[in-house]
């Protein structure tokens, strides 16, 4: 990848829609595109307009019109990558948008690379590293909880706590440098008491970011929800009537072993990923008595499980296990079948565990509400809290920051042992870079390449 060159991509889907987009980047933008664009007005070339500008005209290859589009014109270095930018707006026809783009490559430009415009405008200073990765989290972004959170990171808030942190670290650093060259005018004397303090204060900085990622993983991906309940308690049915709910926004995504799904669902805001195993739907498990070792399982990886009981029969040893299993869970107990004649109530549930419980008819939609505002209750306070702080939604981020505090703890243990100076700075400065790759500052070629090609094309 060279920086100098201009490339194009076409930045819209590869649907056929309204509106397709044709992106080119670089120094000879302008001057391509004016070579295939004829505006409405012939009289100026775009090259003599002035930035931020719309212009109507036509794309010609030769002397064939290829479409009608709209060009908008945004020149460096206020523009995504902070080169010449020239976007052409056509009609959104797969056949259209590669011609267009064909035309703008055989006119000079070069086909860019997934995430190259982005890692342009890295490389160009506009962004940090955590800002052009949350760009790709925006456009996954499954929730609105997900989106807001990215958009935060996109304004800075990550990059402004990293900065700080390490602004506070290469004080300290150059501090023990200088008073180690130049002994006669600068004292250590007491210095480790002040080291310990502003360590231990970037510690809990470092500590609270970390504790986040949990609540980042759920905001970013989902309340992980397992539906847990014997046979015919009425889990398929249930499933069907939350994924009624907002049927028109669930994607089937892959689960973690090969046999189960996930469906992510929103419902009234809530982002859950439920759980469906193979044997939820499947009629033969129906007939398999359900296991406790089954229902360890399906709980193990969920923040969430829903357990859902048959109140038409009497609770048994199985229901007792199950009950005992989930006590480290959060959990909500769905009595089911209230539409028929019931035999237990919520205090027999009470007996053997202080689980949440909600009286439902999965059949006939009934006492959803009542489980829609606990979920409510559960994800917004106390259990899930989602208020304004930095989450951490990158694996690649955490290990960094987990990198980070084993340096800053090894600070605290050189100072214990009243080692020498030149020991806080070497891991003082092995911090400083492990938080500088969140940003990008201390980051390989090979990484950055590798980061910048999960993303789409065109953007
Ligand atoms: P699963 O084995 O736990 O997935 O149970 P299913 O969802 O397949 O339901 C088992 C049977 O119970 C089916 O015949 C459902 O129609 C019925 N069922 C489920 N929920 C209710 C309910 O709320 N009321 C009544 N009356 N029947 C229900």
């Amino acid at each position: 990848m060279f920086l100098n060159d201009t490339i194009a991509s076409i930045a819209t889907a590869m649907t056929n829609s309204g509106i397709g987009i044709i992106r080119v980047s670089g120094p000879e933008s302008i001057s391509i595109v004016d070579k295939i664009f004829v505006a409405k007005n012939r009289n100026k070339k775009l090259a003599d307009r002035n930035t931020y500008t719309a212009h109507y005209g036509f794309i010609y290859d030769g002397e064939e019109m290829v479409d009608e589009c709209v060009v908008l014109l945004m020149k460096a270095p206020n523009s995504y990558t902070k080169e010449d930018v020239v976007e052409i707006d056509c009609h959104g026809g797969v056949m259209v948008m590669k011609k267009v783009l064909e035309l703008v490559i055989r006119n000079g430009a070069r086909p860019a690379e997934p995430g190259e415009f982005t890692k342009r405008a890295f490389l160009n200073g506009r962004i940090d590293l955590s800002q052009a990765e949350s760009v790709m989290d925006i456009i996954h972004s499954k929730n609105e909880f997900a989106l807001k959170s990215s958009l935060k990171q996109l304004r800075g808030s990550l990059k402004e706590e990293i900065t700080g942190l390490r602004k506070n670290i290469l004080h300290e650093i150059a501090f023990i440098e200088s008073a180690l060259d130049d002994p006669e005018h600068i004292s250590l004397d007491g210095y480790a008491d002040n080291l310990k303090v502003v360590v231990t204060e970037e510690l809990k900085r470092i500590e609270k970011m970390l504790e986040s990622t949990d609540n980042g993983r759920i905001l970013k991906e989902g309340i992980k929800t397992a539906i847990i309940g014997k046979p015919n308690a009425g889990k398929s049915t249930l499933l069907n009537s939350i994924l009624g709910e907002e049927r028109a926004i669930v994607t089937e995504i892959a689960g973690t072993t090969r046999d189960t799904l996930e469906e992510a669902v929103s419902i009234h805001g809530i982002p859950l990923n439920i759980i469906d195993t193979a044997g939820i739907r499947s009629t033969e498990d129906v007939v398999e008595k359900i296991g406790v070792n089954k229902a360890k399982e399906m709980a193990k990886d969920a923040d969430l499980v829903l357990y859902v009981i048959d109140a038409s029969k009497e609770l048994d040893e199985d229901d007792k296990n199950i009950m005992e299993l989930l006590k480290e869970k959060k959990v909500i107990a769905l009595m089911n079948k209230m539409d028929l004649d019931t035999v237990i109530s919520k205090e027999d549930i009470r007996v053997f565990s202080d689980m949440a419980v909600v009286e439902i008819s999965a059949k006939h939609n009934d006492g959803m509400q009542e489980l829609y505002d606990l979920l409510k209750d559960m994800f917004f306070d106390g259990n899930f809290s989602f208020n304004d702080e930095i989450y951490i939604t990158n694996m690649r981020h955490k290990t960094a920051l987990l990198n980070a505090k084993d340096n800053l703890l090894q600070v605290l243990t050189s100072i214990e042992n009243e080692m020498p100076e030149d020991f806080y700075s070497i891991d003082l400065m092995a911090a400083y870079e492990e938080l500088g790759y969140i940003i990008g500052e201390s980051l390989g070629e090979d990484l950055v390449n590798e980061i910048f090609s999960s993303f789409c094309m065109g953007k």
